[in-house]
């Protein structure tokens, strides 16, 4: 019997998507799901909304103030490790999420459990999770078989698996847990936390990223590119080249060393496609090069490329968009 834990996130008072999709792999997967929430009395919880999940357990830890821990999220991590030490799973989900990507390696440490991040395909046969995650910067996808009786922590990329709604004919019960901290916590040190990040919608929900690289040529030329992703409704993103010439935040690099996204649409402009910008990329569902040289290697991967100097190409798209949205 499989018993899971999805540890899910809250987003502006609901469920992120990211965890509505750990749920639907933890419904194909498993025997019975629970869910555990981290709230602090700021939070918004959508208790309405959250009783009729498709899931049989739901734990909401009940814990100081978060501000102190934004970004950090140690109260968290240590919240979940201490909820973990009093409950057997045989499998623990994150999503690899901002805050999946902080908390769950160091609540697998903390428990002593085995943890693998960025996965992107799970299936279980008899008694083995079977787990494809990429490597080398994503030029290969590694095979892992992990046992389903060593209680393994995952992180899984959101957005990836084709995963069916799931029919709902349960009620879950709820369990509010009070975590006790007995020590000052070194959260406390930190006094004031800044958002400097200049992401209105988060690049790993965008649907739609326009990203631009050196071939911009210059930080101007990103107001271009953002006037295109507010067109379109959607996110901007940058190569690593193009945040380390400082013309734009390094918060909306996309890469190896940056966000993985994986949106409907990709439009990248003046990037060349290497390795480690793919790494970030390229399971996206259909990307748009934009490139003057015609053996870039982002038409590799591309589904539709225009050969040619972004300039002119991005400026009649944008009055093409225009058009449109007068009639
Ligand atoms: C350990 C490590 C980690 C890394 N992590 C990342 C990462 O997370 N993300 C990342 O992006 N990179 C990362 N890199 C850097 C990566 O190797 C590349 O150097 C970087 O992605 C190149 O960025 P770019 O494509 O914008 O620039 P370039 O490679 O210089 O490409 C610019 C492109 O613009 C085109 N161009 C030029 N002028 C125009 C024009 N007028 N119109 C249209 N096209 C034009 C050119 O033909 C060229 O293809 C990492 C490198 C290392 C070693």
């Amino acid at each position: 019997m499989i018993n899971t834990l999805v540890v899910g996130e809250i987003k502006d008072g609901k469920l992120s998507e990211n965890s509505f999709d750990l749920l639907k792999i933890s419904d194909k997967l498993s025997d019975r799901t629970s869910l555990v929430l981290c709230t602090s009395s700021q939070d918004n919880v959508p208790l309405d909304d959250i009783k009729i999940l498709p899931v049989d357990f739901i734990y909401l830890l009940k814990i100081p103030s978060l501000d102190i821990d934004r970004g950090i999220y140690d109260i968290d991590t240590y919240a979940l490790s201490v909820f973990l030490n009093s409950k057997d799973f045989n499998l623990i989900l994150f999503s690899k999420s901002e805050y999946g990507s902080v908390v769950a390696p160091r609540v697998a440490f903390r428990n002593k459990k085995k943890y693998l991040s960025d996965c992107t395909g799970i299936s279980l046969k008899e008694d083995l999770f079977l787990i494809e995650r990429p490597i080398y910067g994503g030029v290969a996808i590694a095979e892992y078989q992990v046992s389903t009786n060593i209680s393994p922590v995952f992180s899984i990329r959101s957005g990836l698996q084709n995963l069916d709604d799931i029919s709902n004919n349960k009620i879950a019960a709820i369990e509010e847990i009070d975590i006790q901290f007995n020590e000052p916590h070194p959260a406390k040190m930190i006094e004031e936390y800044s958002n400097d990040s200049l992401e209105e919608i988060k690049l790993e929900d965008a649907k739609i990223i326009v990203s631009g690289g050196r071939g911009l040529g210059n930080e101007i030329a990103f107001e271009e590119l953002k006037k295109l992703a507010n067109l379109l409704g959607g996110a901007l993103g940058a190569s690593r080249a193009a945040c380390d010439a400082g013309w734009i935040d390094h918060s909306l690099q996309i890469g190896l060393t940056g966000k993985t996204v994986t949106p409907d649409l990709y439009i990248s402009v003046g990037i060349s496609g290497a390795s480690q910008h793919l790494a970030g990329c390229s399971m996206s569902k259909n990307i748009v090069a934009i490139n003057n040289d015609k053996d870039a290697n982002i038409f590799n991967v591309a589904r539709f490329g225009v050969i040619g100097d972004w300039n002119q190409i991005i400026k009649s798209f944008i009055s093409s968009i225009e058009d449109l949205s007068l009639k």
